[in-house]
């Protein structure tokens, strides 16, 4: 028998009021295992009906829900965390399978899955309301904080398991209840496997809900239902765009984490170990398909030959291969169509003039007649307006930019539509806050490259990074509202 989290369990079933249950119509989905390129798994193919089920549950369970001391709703979090502890391995395997996750990015998918969990156990006894006294005599005002009711997360598959989770755990502390709809590419990581979590909890029956299906199916039906008060979507800014137009058709909040295109800046007086060790980790953990990833490297002329020759040596000694091995570093890359998409940029970059300093292939894997492995990459001479450094090419690609002074790095990072992440290495701390202050991005990290969060601190992003910022109080405001409700003791003189 397998265990009921490993990747051969039956995952083909909806969650809903707290039951599991089969899609309407009984279609089902695939999921491919992007290192053996084999079916692993099949996955319920939700439809409107569903969806519409999903939301009548968690509407019917959300005032109960919210009714319950805070004492109670932390504890039940709290539960959830020690379920996600206890089925930890199991979890890294299925990112594995699922979204060809390296051990390295399961452990991490976990450890920050916890972090969001364990701030979001705090948020029931923080959520405060405020006192304010009144302009008019023998009046008091009451500022109630209170759940907006439910709230509809939307993840992608890069980081399914934090990503779900920053949104899902904070919302169910603070007593809204859920419906959660992952990417198709990772329906159980992202999704299902919250509801088998909050099984081993004593979460009401409805609170969170779980659908599976294309977003070209049941999305719009998720992102502009009626019953819906916020939509948390995290994913592409072309998508995103147009869900939190269905969000504001609905009057519900967007709040919407989006694309990044993050420079990572490395000034001439910088330490270059230093620099050297934070980019190789920020443009190539997970194979680059991350948000806050480096998509490109600006680097003062001065140590330029030096930095690309040092970056090349660290990309090729990266340890490539199947998501399923422990010394795997790079693993496969999602699907063809996001391998097919990054291989162009490089080739585009190459046409219009960069150099290829490694990579800009795919590996060979065996038995697979098709490897999605994308080899670790690095492009110099590249300008910033090049494919690869114009577009988030969200992979293993590292293309280095050079600047002359300051104000030209400034101009260079900030020259995106995006501005989401960023980091710079500089010797001078003051010379770094000011290149911090000036990049136009919504997160900034000196002398450490871009993929940081930590759930104690806010997180979002500017321009077409996204609206709304996600993590403990900043997050908590999105998912609820406050009520004033004022109390006339005294009789008031009105003027009629
Ligand atoms: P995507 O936009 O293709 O999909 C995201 C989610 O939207 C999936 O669950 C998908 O099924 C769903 N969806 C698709 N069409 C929909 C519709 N019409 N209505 C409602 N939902 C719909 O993104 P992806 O490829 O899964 O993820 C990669 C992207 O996510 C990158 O652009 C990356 O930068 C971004 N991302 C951003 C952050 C952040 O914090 N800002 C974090 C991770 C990923």
């Amino acid at each position: 028998m397998p265990s009921d989290f490993s990747i051969d369990a039956d995952w083909n079933a909806l969650h809903i009021d707290g039951e599991w249950t089969a899609s309407e119509s009984g279609d089902t989905l695939a999921v491919e295992d992007p290192s053996t390129r084999e079916t692993v798994v099949d996955v319920p193919a939700g439809t409107n009906a569903d969806v519409d089920a999903a939301y009548e549950a968690a509407a019917d369970a959300q005032e109960e829900w919210a009714e319950t001391p805070p004492a109670h709703r932390q504890a039940v979090v709290q539960q959830f965390l020690q379920a996600l502890d206890a089925h930890s391995e199991e979890i890294v395997d299925l990112l594995a399978h699922e979204v060809g996750g390296s051990p390295l990015m399961g452990e991490t998918s976990i450890q920050i899955a916890s972090d969001h969990a364990s701030e979001a156990a705090t948020l029931p006894r923080r959520m405060k309301g405020e006192h304010a006294d009144s302009n008019i005599p023998g009046k008091e005002n009451l500022v109630q904080r209170e759940p907006k009711g439910v709230v509809t997360v939307i993840s992608p598959w890069n980081f399914p398991l934090n990503l779900s989770m920053r949104a899902v755990a904070p919302a169910i502390a603070a007593g809204n209840s859920v419906v959660l709809k992952p990417s198709t590419n990772s329906p159980i990581t992202g999704g299902l496997l919250f509801a088998k979590l909050f099984e081993e909890t004593d979460l009401p029956d409805g609170v969170i809900n779980v659908v599976t299906g294309k977003g070209s199916d049941i999305g719009d039906r998720v992102a502009g239902h009626p019953e819906s008060d916020v939509v948390s979507f995290t994913g592409s800014t072309s998508v995103g765009q147009h869900v939190a137009g269905l969000a504001g058709e609905n009057l519900a909040i967007p709040a919407m984490e989006l694309g990044g295109n993050n420079a990572f800046v490395v000034t001439d007086d910088a330490d270059l170990d230093r620099a050297i060790d934070a980019a190789t980790f920020g443009s190539f953990v997970h194979q680059g398909q991350v948000c806050i990833s480096i998509n490109r490297h600006v680097v003062h002329e001065d140590v330029y030959d030096e930095y690309v020759e040092r970056l090349t040596e660290r990309a090729e000694a990266l340890q490539t291969g199947s998501a399923h091995d422990e010394d795997t570093v790079i693993a496969p890359i999602i699907d063809e169509s996001q391998r097919d998409q990054m291989l162009e940029f490089v080739e585009e970059t190459v046409d219009a003039g960069a150099t290829l300093e490694t990579g800009g292939g795919t590996v060979q894997m065996e038995g697979v007649e098709d490897s999605l492995l994308v080899e670790p990459t690095v492009l110099s001479d590249v300008t910033n307006d090049m494919s690869a450094a114009c577009n988030e090419h969200f992979g293993p690609i590292a293309p280095v930019i050079p600047f002359s002074d300051v104000d030209e790095a400034v101009e260079i990072a900030n020259d995106t539509e995006y501005g989401l992440s960023g980091a710079v290495h500089a010797g001078d701390l003051e010379v770094a806050k000011d290149i911090a202050d000036r990049m136009e991005t919504g997160n900034v990290h000196i002398n450490d490259q871009p993929i940081n969060d930590e759930a104690h601190v806010p997180f979002s992003g500017t321009g077409d990074s996204g609206m709304g910022t996600y993590n403990s109080d900043a997050f908590l405001h999105e998912v609820t509202e406050t009520k004033w409700i004022s109390i006339q003791h005294d009789h008031r003189d009105y003027p009629i």
